[in-house]
């Protein structure tokens, strides 16, 4: 198939560098009169551009999900989070549950969340604050933002 090879493995159009996808983005926003975003492939180092608007269900790491309801709700309750949007009420996963909580740890320690301490009932409730830097966890991931930071 023609340009097949110019796919990412998730099935995406590949970009080489966040320019690249940015550039991308624009052209599709001139063409089509709606916003898009981009993202740097769970998968790999390939970026990617949304031309119809953000599904946070193609994101599969966990941070990148975590983040992204974060920036979304500005507070997340872990449990519920765990739950509802990983589904782990149906389909119990010991490891991802421990994958929240290092996630959530992790984003406290870059400065992007904080525990609600505030009521003592609402232990396991995260907090947003910095909004810009969860939106660029979900463009690129933790370690990404790990990364970019050092
Ligand atoms: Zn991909």
């Amino acid at each position: 198939m023609p340009g097949r090879r110019y796919n990412c493995a998730c099935g995406k159009k590949r970009y080489r560098d966040e320019a690249g996808a940015l550039a991308a983005a624009a052209a599709d926003e001139r063409v089509f009169q709606e916003a898009a975003g981009v993202y740097r492939c769970p998968g790999g180092l390939a970026w990617h551009v949304t031309a119809h608007g953000f599904t946070p269900e193609a994101l599969r790491s966990v941070g990148r999900r975590l983040a992204f309801e974060l920036a979304e709700h500005q507070e997340v309750d872990l449990e519920d989070f765990g739950t509802r949007v990983l589904r782990l009420g149906i389909r119990p996963d010991a490891r991802r549950r421990e994958r929240v909580r290092q996630c959530a740890e992790q984003m406290i320690g870059f400065g992007l969340a904080r525990p609600d301490t505030g009521r003592p009932e609402t232990a396991g409730r995260l907090v947003a604050e910095d909004v810009q830097g969860l939106r660029r966890v979900v463009q690129i991931g933790l370690d990404g933002y790990r990364d970019e930071r050092a």
